[in-house]
C-alpha cells in the first residue's frame, strides 16, 4: 500500500451468485454478477459516496466488506492488510473496526429487544470493547451521543419514530468504537425532513470521532451533501469515480449525467444547463447483462454520436458498434483522480 491515508481498499472485487433451476436436481443455469470487478478506496476521516439504482450491487459490496459474503474474486485491504491473509483472531479484531448501519430502521432492530440490549449487543461478541465504566454506562452514553434520551434505555423499538430508530442503529454500530462505518442507504426509508437530521448527526460523529464512511445511496442528491468522493455503480461495475466536485461538475459518464438530471434541485441555477435527461427503461437483468458497455441499451448519448449509424438497435435507434461490443475501462478524465468508463466520455462531458 502506498497511501497511508487509505483505511479500506478493494481491488477487482467480485461476487457472482449461482442461479439454479429445478426442484429436485437443481441445475445451475447461470450466475448473477452482483459485483463484477470493483476497485475502490476509502480515506481516513472521509466519506466515499456509492451511488446507483436498485440492483446495481451496492449492498452486495457492503456485505463483502463486513464478511457476510465471501468474494468470488479480488482482494479487500483494511488499513493496509489483506483480509484473506489474516487468522481468525485478527479477522475478528478487524471486523470490529468495520460496522454497518442498515437501510430500514423498522426491520433492522429486533422488536423484542430493548434499546439497551440492542445497543449493548455487540459487547457480548467483543468483550474487550466494553469500556472501564461498564456496559450500562457505555450504552447510556451512546444514546446521549446520538441525540436520544438515555433514560429511554429500557424502551422497545416500536416506541420510537423512524428517525430515532435510525439513531439507535447508529448507536449500535458505534458501540465497539469502529473506525469505519458502512452506511447502506441509512436515510432512504426516512421522511425527507428527517433525512437531513440523520445526515447531520453522521457528519458530527465523523468530525468528532475521525470516522471513515462508505455511504451508499440510490439518490445522488443525498450523497452530494456528505461525500468527499463519489463512485457510481451500474450492473455490478463502477462506471465513474472521483472527487465529488469533479463528478458533479464534470460528469464523464452518460449514466452519471442521467442520474444527476433525475435529481430534483431546489434551486434551478444549480443544475448546469437546465436540461432534463430521461433515463429510459429498467436496469437490465444482471443475469444477462447487455454485451459491450452494460449501459448501451439505455444510453441517451450513443444515438447522438457521429458514426452511430453503423449499427441498429432493436427500437431503431442507432448505437456505435464499439458500445455494443467493447466493455469500456475506467479512464482518467481531465483530473487524473477522476475516472469514467465510457468510450465517448469526452462527448458526454460536452453535451
Ligand atoms: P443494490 O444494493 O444496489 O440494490 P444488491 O447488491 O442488493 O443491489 O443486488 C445486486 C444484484 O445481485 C441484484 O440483481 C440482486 O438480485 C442480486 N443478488 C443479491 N443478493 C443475492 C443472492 N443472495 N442470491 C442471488 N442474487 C442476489
Ligand atoms: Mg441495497
Amino acid at each position: 500500500m502506498t497511501d497511508a491515508d487509505v483505511v479500506l481498499e478493494v481491488r477487482d472485487l467480485a461476487k457472482y451468485y449461482p442461479v439454479r433451476r429445478g426442484i429436485v436436481l437443481k441445475r445451475q443455469i447461470g450466475e448473477v454478477k452482483a459485483v463484477d470487478g470493483v476497485s475502490l478506496s476509502l480515506r481516513k476521516g472521509k466519506t466515499l459516496g456509492l451511488v446507483g439504482e436498485s440492483g446495481s450491487g451496492k449492498s452486495t459490496l457492503a456485505k463483502l466488506l463486513v464478511g457476510v459474503e465471501k468474494p468470488t474474486r479480488g482482494q479487500i485491504f483494511v488499513e493496509g492488510r489483506d483480509v484473506s491473509d489474516l487468522g481468525r483472531a485478527d479477522r475478528r479484531a478487524l471486523r470490529r473496526n468495520i460496522q454497518m448501519v442498515f437501510q430500514d430502521p423498522y426491520t433492522s432492530l429486533n422488536p423484542r429487544m430493548s434499546v439497551g440490549e440492542i445497543v449493548g449487543e455487540s459487547f457480548a461478541i467483543h468483550a474487550d470493547a466494553v469500556p472501564a465504566g461498564g456496559k450500562d454506562k457505555a450504552v447510556r452514553e451512546l444514546l446521549d451521543r446520538v441525540g436520544l434520551n438515555p433514560d429511554h434505555v429500557n424502551r422497545y423499538p416500536h416506541q420510537f419514530s423512524g428517525g430515532q430508530r435510525q439513531r439507535i442503529g447508529i448507536a449500535r454500530a458505534l458501540a465497539v468504537r469502529p473506525r469505519i462505518l458502512l452506511c447502506d442507504e441509512p436515510v432512504s426509508a426516512l421522511d425527507v425532513s428527517i433525512q437531513g437530521q440523520v445526515i447531520n448527526l453522521l457528519e458530527e460523529l465523523q468530525d468528532d470521532l475521525g470516522l471513515s464512511y462508505l455511504f451508499i445511496a440510490h439518490d445522488l442528491s443525498v450523497v452530494r451533501h456528505i461525500a468527499d468522493e463519489v463512485a457510481v455503480m451500474y450492473l455490478g461495475r463502477v462506471v465513474e469515480n472521483g472527487a465529488d466536485t469533479e463528478v458533479y461538475d464534470r460528469p464523464g459518464h452518460p449514466y452519471t449525467r442521467a442520474l444527476m438530471s433525475a435529481v430534483p434541485v431546489p434551486d434551478p441555477t444549480l443544475r448546469d444547463d437546465g436540461r432534463e435527461i430521461v433515463l429510459e427503461g429498467d436496469i437490465p437483468s444482471p443475469l444477462d447483462p447487455p454485451p459491450g458497455c452494460h449501459f448501451h441499451t439505455r444510453c441517451w448519448l450513443a444515438p447522438l454520436l457521429e458514426g452511430s449509424a453503423d449499427a441498429e438497435r432493436p427500437d431503431g435507434r442507432p448505437i456505435p458498434a464499439v458500445c455494443r461490443t467493447d466493455s469500456p475501462k475506467l479512464v482518467p478524465q481531465e483530473s487524473p483522480d477522476h475516472h469514467a468508463a465510457c468510450h465517448f466520455a469526452a462527448d458526454a462531458a460536452r453535451r
